[in-house]
């Protein structure tokens, strides 16, 4: 441990000697002129801590003078093992120390002889009391942040909810979540996953009042519980103050990490329980990040947990197994001379209670209960099939299904749709599937890889809601799409305000310019049928054409068309 390559180490030997919890001091053979001389030549900082000194102060000082409590017991030992060149256990060494703090106090300590020097490592006994205390510290915290944990935040949840039902109070948890951090652990390491947590611990408590409680209760999920002035309004204020403290760049030797947490909060209600109440955060923080927002406050609608949802949750399961869904069709016409060009599948569901229930219930149920895929492919099947009592007379006329972004991105779904394809013998370019464009947005990498996968299959692509969902240029420019499908948010009104006709034509106009077909949805009268024309727009759809109809109702509308 002099020099060369050796000194590099030595230098991390002593840095790493002062992060252990033992204390290490190094005694010097005594002076033979001075025989009841034992200087010190090194202590470690867990052992300057011990003595409450600086430990410059102490290096080079007299045992006797640098540790503020008895050490003739301590000079014996060395004398000991020096003499002997033996290592020595002692256990239970009593400080009988005036010193505060040190009285009743014990050491056990180990002695190791080093050429004319001895090595002491020691700690401290703690006292029945201390041991007690701090394994019920360890049981209820996080041994990295400090901050209490899950089960601390449990019991302090249910006191605060007890007190809150007395007081008329109310009580609120957030919890956040950061999206990024196996991306940090596994590209800076694990020391560094973990000194970012304890720097976000200590942002968070710096940050909130002292009555709040902060708790780390997952890797990278920390929550917060208020119990005292909570509104709905304080808290929303807290949550946003929550993500704009924890994604404040943190640095990590040299380079700045920007932390993206997801925070989701609920207000306790009368009857809710604390792990219902933490539930509740952790459910609207998985929203928030699904929807890539900063902060989302629960709502019941987001919880496809609760008992209603649930319900009918496993019912549409069974509906989708046993081909209780039903599909209606609506037809996509040209714009110039008003033929039909395609057709719309849209989903229903029939249900034996609660009547007619339509998608915009269920399908986001479908989305967040894991069902997607299977309702697409569900409604694919029948579309695939109930085509055929209309292709014969009108061959050119495919049809094209809704799809969510999971189902796109699921990988199997390319095969699947090409399963069905080949199994009815569907031309491939008289079937599509339409994604909206926020859904596009979520994802766009992934969804640019899922429908060039499909497209390349030969099928039609489009994106749907266009206009709506604040899609950028670049990307579109990449997206392997053939259509896009205009709101009806702006077609609806277009002949009464002068904006919404400008939007229709400016999104025609960009629509042309890539290169895709243009289609114009919501048309509810003839006017705008009209209007569409002179915008440009290729095809349109809407009640005024024709509403969603069942298949066989579809096809009398379309004999009667000629
Ligand atoms: P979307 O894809 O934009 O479908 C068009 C919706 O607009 C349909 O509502 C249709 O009935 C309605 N519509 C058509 N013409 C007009 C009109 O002139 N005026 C007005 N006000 N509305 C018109 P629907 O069938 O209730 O579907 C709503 C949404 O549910 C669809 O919006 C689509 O996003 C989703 N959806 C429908 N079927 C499926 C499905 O099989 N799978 C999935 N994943 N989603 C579906
Ligand atoms: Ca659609
Ligand atoms: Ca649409």
């Amino acid at each position: 441990m002099t020099s060369g390559p050796g000194g590099e180490w030595r230098r991390h030997l002593l840095a790493l000697m002062d992060e252990l919890d033992v204390g290490i001091l190094v005694i010097e053979a005594p002076d033979p002129d001075e025989p009841a001389s034992f200087r010190i030549a090194y202590v470690n900082h867990e052992c300057a801590v011990f003595a409450g000194r600086e430990a410059s102060t102490m290096v080079g000082a007299r045992l006797r003078d640098a540790l503020r409590f008895p050490t003739a017991g301590l000079e014996q030992v060395v004398a000991h093992a020096l003499d002997t060149g033996s290592r020595l256990d002692v256990r239970g060494v009593p400080l009988s120390a005036a010193e505060e703090g040190l009285a009743g106090r014990k050491v056990d300590a180990r002695i190791y002889p080093v050429a004319d020097a001895v090595v002491v490592c020691f700690r401290p006994v703690p006292t029945a009391r201390a041991a007690s205390e701090l394994m019920r510290h360890r049981a209820l915290h996080d041994p990295l942040t400090g901050l209490p944990n899950r089960l601390l935040l449990s019991d302090r949840t249910t006191q605060g909810l007890r007190q809150a039902k007395r007081t008329g109070s109310q009580v609120a948890m957030l919890v956040a979540d950061l999206d990024n951090f196996s991306e940090i652990n596994d590209t800076l390491g694990h020391r560094a996953g973990d000194r970012l947590l304890v720097e976000l611990g200590r942002r968070l408590e710096r940050n909130l009042r002292e009555c709040d409680t902060v708790c780390r209760i997952g890797a990278d999920e920390f929550a917060v519980l208020m119990t005292t002035g909570v509104t709905p309004r304080g808290v929303e204020v807290v949550a946003e103050k929550l993500g704009r403290v924890m994604s404040e760049n943190v640095d990590m030797d040299g380079l700045s990490i920007r932390p993206k947490p997801a925070i989701g909060w609920a207000v306790a209600d009368d009857e809710v329980e604390s792990d219902e109440l933490l539930r509740r955060a952790e459910v609207a923080m998985f929203k928030a990040k699904k929807l890539r927002r900063p902060a989302m406050a629960y709502t019941p609608e987001m919880d496809v947990h609760s008992l209603r949802r649930l319900e009918l949750l496993g019912q549409l399961e069974r509906a989708i197994r046993d081909d209780q869904l039903m599909v209606h069709y609506q037809p996509v016409v040209d714009v110039r001379d008003r033929s039909v060009a395609w057709v719309e599948a849209l989903v229903r569901w029939a249900h034996p209670l609660h009547g007619t229930i339509p998608p915009s219930t269920f399908v986001e149920l479908a989305e967040v209960g894991g069902l997607s895929i299977d309702l697409v492919e569900w409604v694919s099947a029948r579309a695939i099939s109930d085509a055929r009592k209309w292709l014969s007379k009108h061959p050119k006329v495919g049809v094209s299904v809704n799809t969510p972004v999971d189902a796109v991105t699921d990988e199997s779904l390319p095969r699947r749709v090409r399963e069905l394809l080949s199994r009815w013998s569907h031309p491939p370019e008289l079937f599509g599937v339409e994604l909206t464009e926020s859904q596009v947005m979520e994802d766009p990498l992934a969804v640019v890889g899922a429908l060039g996968e499909l497209r390349a299959a030969g099928v039609t692509t489009s994106v749907d809601d266009f206009g709506t969902g604040y899609s950028s240029f670049a990307y579109l420019r990449q997206l392997p799409i053939d259509e896009l499908k205009i709101d009806r948010s702006f077609v609806a009104r277009m002949c009464e305000d002068p904006t919404d006709a400008t939007i229709v034509r400016s999104l025609v106009e960009l629509g042309h310019r890539l290169g895709l077909r243009v289609v114009a949805e919501g048309v509810e009268d003839d006017r705008t049928l009209r209007a569409l024309r002179d915008a440009g727009s290729d095809r349109a759809q809407g009640f005024s054409i024709c509403r969603p109809l069942p298949p066989d109702e579809l096809v009398a509308w379309m004999s009667s068309r000629g």
